[in-house]
């Protein structure tokens, strides 16, 4: 029961409404009791309760005051006089330190306040929610302000005015205080959620894009294991300081949202273009904040950006910007993405995507990533595979599945595989001259290269050029082509044997290969594919068929890549077999030159 009757206590304390009421009411009692009887003043019994009255109105928590028409200052409780900060006992000098309030944008005095609302306070209360009142230059309080009258008995027209100020300045910063994250400062999820309303409503006036660009700290958790959580967060504060400093001059505003997550919101928005060079300048200041912090730590920032309308629906937005960052991370670290669903998936319109190639040749779209292959027993890395890279200006990154298949169509594909092959030497030979560990690079090699007669020319040409190492150097050539077209194939990859070149047979398992053409096959690798070991963990059976395989491979002089390999399961399986090398997502994706090259330093 006790607990009850606090309960509904607190709530009343709670509820400034509900207190404003009570104090009114009280404030209207003490008024009729103090007024109707003022002509009895002379009952004892009367001024005892005038006493009380009077004791309880200084007791109250709201400021109350008594004007009579003619703003003749009548009776200020305690509260009010604090609030104004009034000596004590006077009440001539209620409005001494000018009070302003303000309204509709401007401060004006509260006795003129007062006075312009007076009239209309006699038809009914007046009340002002959460009003600034300001009582001298630095001291702002936010008040709920109501303004009342009451008759007085027998004289016809005749009133007094009853100012009530309720402060709810404290419950204004409590309610503020959650609008910004509390270490930086910057506005936070909340606000975010509060804002994109007003955000987008921006759109639909001036057709313009928005972006939303989702960053994040690379490895935070790691730099927060190494270096502890308060330099940690020394590097979000820094971080966010200059967030503060670029975006206050520009159409953006800065969130924090959580941990070491960061939103920009971008309105009037021109091109993508825009949205990744700003990104751009955000990532180079980070490298400011590195330094600054002395300690040698490498930060890298990823950024996932999602453009309305580009990417989704309104309501979609802000997970767009998720996965476009999940897509930057799943390239590596510092990357910059943008999440454009429609034309990332295989929804193509082959006939564009094949006119953009030249322009895409030209403009140097095209990028080589390199995923590692690591050695079975030691795991240490011991080549890479070249896989190439679309960069497309317009739609984003696209697979190789998508345009190689185009590239062979149209015959780019020759220009491509030179483009690639050129690269990978080139890179060869930078590791060789900056005495990075020695790796074997392989690169894919489509039928239509081979079949233009001037492949084998062409890598005499480059190599005589770079002059690399070729032993340093494998082709591969996936097991259905190779076998489809053993009579025109077989001559140019013993030159490139002869040439000292290693030669692998791709994707082997998925087609049907004569134990007798392997025997002949000029290759020294064996590549299996990811389909046959996709189960090994759970089948007896695709186990043995698998270690069939690699036996096989070894009597016929073959060394073993397995790719695809995606559990520590699978890895431990096929390095029981004697697989000399492992490939896959357990060990790296493929990664861009710069990210790669750390695993080889
Ligand atoms: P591929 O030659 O069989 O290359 C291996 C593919 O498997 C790569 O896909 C690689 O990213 C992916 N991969 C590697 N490890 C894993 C893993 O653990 N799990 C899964 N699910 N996938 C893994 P990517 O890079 O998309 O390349 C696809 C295909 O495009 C390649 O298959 C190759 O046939 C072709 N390609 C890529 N780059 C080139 C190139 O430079 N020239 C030519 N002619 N073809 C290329
Ligand atoms: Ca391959
Ligand atoms: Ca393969």
């Amino acid at each position: 029961m006790m607990m009850n009757i606090e309960y509904v206590m607190d709530m009343l304390i709670e509820n400034s409404v509900v207190l404003l009421i009570l104090s009114l009411s009280l404030l209207f009692m003490f008024c009729i009791l103090f007024f109707k009887h003022r002509v009895k003043r002379n009952s004892v019994a009367f001024k005892a309760r005038e006493k009380t009255l009077e004791k309880a109105f200084n007791l109250a928590k709201d400021a109350i005051a008594i004007l009579s028409q003619k703003d003749e200052v009548i009776y200020v409780n305690k509260s009010m006089r604090t609030l104004l900060q009034v000596e004590k006992d006077t009440i001539d000098n209620l409005f001494d330190k000018k009070p302003q309030v303000k309204e509709k944008k401007e401060w004006i005095p509260l006795e003129t306040f007062i006075q312009t609302h007076k009239i209309d306070s006699r038809k009914k209360e007046l009340l002002f929610p959460k009003i600034k009142l300001k009582i001298t230059r630095k001291e702002v309080r936010v008040v709920n302000l109501s303004l009342s009258s009451l008759p007085i008995e027998n004289r016809k027209d005749e009133y007094y005015f009853i100012i009530n100020i309720h402060d709810v300045t404290y419950m204004q910063k409590k309610e503020e205080l959650p609008y910004h994250h509390k270490l930086t400062q910057l506005p936070n999820q909340l606000q975010l959620t509060m804002d994109m309303p007003k955000l987008f409503s921006k759109v639909h006036a001036d057709n313009s894009k928005i972006a939303l660009v989702l960053l994040t700290f690379d490895h935070f958790l790691k730099l927060r294991a190494t270096i502890g959580y308060e330099e940690s967060n020394k590097i979000l504060v820094a971080f966010s300081n200059d967030l503060k400093n670029i975006v206050s001059t520009m159409d953006i505003k800065a969130y924090h949202t959580f941990d070491n997550y960061f939103l920009l919101t971008l309105s009037r928005v021109g091109s993508i273009e825009d949205v990744t060079l700003l990104i751009s300048d955000i990532q180079k200041k980070l490298l400011d904040v590195t330094s600054a912090n002395s300690k040698n730590l490498y930060l890298s920032l990823s950024a996932g950006i999602a453009v309305y309308p580009e990417s989704g629906k309104i309501n979609q937005i802000y997970d767009c910007a998720f996965k476009a960052l999940d897509l930057a991370q799943q390239e590596g670290t510092g990357k910059v993405k943008v999440y454009l669903p429609k034309k990332t998936t295989h929804q193509y319109d082959a006939l564009v995507l094949s006119s953009h190639i030249p322009k895409a040749l030209e403009n140097k779209e095209f990028e080589v990533y390199y995923q590692p292959i690591v050695e079975g027993k030691s795991k240490k890395v011991v080549g890479a595979e070249a896989l190439i890279r679309w960069n497309h200006s317009e739609f984003g990154l696209i697979s190789p599945e998508i345009f190689i298949g185009l590239m062979e169509e149209t015959g780019y594909i020759v220009e491509l595989g030179r483009f690639i092959l050129e690269e990978v030497f080139k890179q060869q030979k930078r590791w060789e001259l900056f005495k990075f560990k020695q790796i074997e690079v392989a690169i894919n090699v489509s039928m239509v290269e081979i079949a233009t007669g001037q492949f084998v020319q062409n890598i005499k040409k480059q190599l005589e050029h770079y002059k690399v190492n070729p032993a340093l150097i494998k082709f591969e050539i996936t097991e259905s082509v190779a076998m489809g077209n053993e009579i025109q194939l077989d001559h140019y990859f013993h030159e490139l044997r002869a040439l000292g070149f290693s030669i692998s047979l791709d994707d082997f398992g998925t087609g049907y290969t004569s134990f007798s053409y392997l025997k002949k096959f000029p290759a020294n690798v064996l590549k299996i594919d990811k389909s046959l070991i996709d189960h090994i963990a759970e089948s007896e059976d695709e186990r043995r068929i698998v270690k069939g395989i690699i036996d096989l491979a070894h009597n016929l002089g073959y060394k073993i890549v397995v790719e695809g390999i995606e559990t520590l399961e699978v890895s431990n399986i096929v390095t029981s077999y004697g697989a000399e090398y492992l490939q896959g997502y357990y060990f790296s994706k493929p990664l861009p030159l710069f990210e790669f090259q750390k695993l080889i330093r």
